[in-house]
C-alpha cells in the first residue's frame, strides 16, 4: 500500500505552540488544569491529562491542580484573566499570537469610535473571548447573511469588521458587501488565519490525483475543521474519517493500492504517524 500524506495537515502553528508550552511545564514537574478543551481532539485531551494537565470548565477547579491554569490558543477575555489572578491562580497563557492581535485591533477600533461587526459564531470560544467584556451596544456578531440585513444600521456612522480566525472568507464576502452598502465608512481588519484553508487546499491536491484510491482523514469527533476535510474528500473519493489508527477499517481498504492521508488542525502528529504505520503494513 502506498501512502501519500497531504503537504499540509494537522496542527496549526498556534496549536503547536500551545501543545509545546504545556509539555515544557510538565517536563519541569509542574501540574495544572486546562481551561476548556485545549483543542477539539480526544487524544490530545487524554495526553494532557496524563501529563498532569486535565481539562476543567471553571477556574475554581484549577485550585486543586497546583492552582495553575492554562489558557488555550483560543484566548480568553481580560476579565477571565483577572478572575484567575483574584483566585490566586498562576496562568500559562498559550493564546495564539493571531488571536492576541485581534484583541488589540478590537480595543483600538472601539477607542476610535467604530461599531464592531464580528463575522463568526457568537458561541465559539475565540469569539466569546473577544466579546465577553464588551458593551453590547458597541458590537454585534453576525453568522448568517440574514442577520446582517435584518440589523438596524441607521444610527451607525462607522464600522470595523473583524473575522473569527477560522472562517471561510468566501462565505462571508456577501456579509461584507451588505455592511458596506449600508455603512459606507466601513473598514476591514484582515483577521482570517489561513492555516485551516492550507490543510483544505493540500487535501484537494490529493483528491485530484487519479492514482489515489481513497482518502483517510484523521481527527476528533468534535473537530469542525476535521469534518470539513472529510466533506471535501467525500465529494471526490471514498473517504474514511477516523479518530485513531485503532478505528481504521482495514477490510474496507482491500484491493486499494494508494491512499491519501490528511488530518484536522487539532490532530497530533503521533495519531497521524500511527495511522500511516498501520497503512504501510498492508
Ligand atoms: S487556526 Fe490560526 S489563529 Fe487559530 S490557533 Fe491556529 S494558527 Fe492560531
Amino acid at each position: 500500500m502506498d501512502v501519500v500524506l497531504a503537504e499540509k495537515y494537522g496542527f496549526c502553528a498556534g496549536v503547536r505552540v500551545a501543545d509545546k508550552l504545556v509539555r515544557i511545564a510538565a517536563a519541569r514537574g509542574q501540574k495544572g488544569a486546562i481551561f476548556g478543551q485545549v483543542v477539539h481532539n480526544e487524544s490530545v485531551e487524554n495526553e494532557m491529562a496524563r501529563l498532569g494537565f486535565p481539562t476543567v470548565h471553571d477556574l475554581e477547579s484549577a485550585k486543586a491542580h497546583e492552582a495553575r491554569i492554562v489558557f488555550s490558543a483560543h484566548g480568553v477575555a481580560p476579565s477571565v484573566r483577572a478572575e484567575a489572578a483574584s483566585l490566586g491562580l498562576a496562568a500559562i497563557d498559550t493564546t495564539c499570537k493571531f488571536v492576541t492581535d485581534i484583541h488589540k485591533e478590537i480595543a483600538q477600533s472601539l477607542a476610535e469610535g467604530a461599531f464592531l461587526a464580528i463575522l463568526g459564531q457568537a458561541d465559539h470560544r475565540e469569539v466569546v473571548g473577544y466579546t465577553k467584556d464588551l458593551d453590547p451596544a458597541r458590537y454585534r456578531v453576525f453568522y448568517r447573511l440574514e442577520e446582517v440585513t435584518a440589523f438596524d444600521w441607521s444610527d451607525i456612522p462607522r464600522v470595523k469588521i473583524v473575522f473569527q480566525t477560522t472562517i471561510n472568507s468566501e462565505s462571508f464576502a456577501p456579509h461584507v458587501e451588505e455592511i458596506r452598502r449600508r455603512v459606507p465608512d466601513t473598514r476591514i481588519a484582515d483577521t482570517i488565519c489561513y492555516a485551516t484553508k492550507e490543510n483544505q487546499d493540500a487535501l484537494r491536491v490529493l483528491c485530484d490525483d487519479p492514482a489515489i484510491d481513497a482518502i483517510v482523514v484523521i481527527g476528533g469527533k468534535n473537530s469542525k475543521n476535521t469534518k470539513e476535510l472529510a466533506r471535501i474528500a467525500q465529494a471526490k473519493k471514498p473517504t474514511f474519517l477516523i479518530g485513531t489508527a485503532a478505528e481504521l477499517d482495514v477490510a474496507a481498504l482491500h484491493g486499494m493500492k494508494k491512499i491519501g492521508v490528511s488530518a484536522g488542525a487539532s490532530t497530533p502528529d503521533y495519531d497521524v504517524e500511527a495511522v500511516i504505520a498501520k497503512l504501510e503494513t498492508l
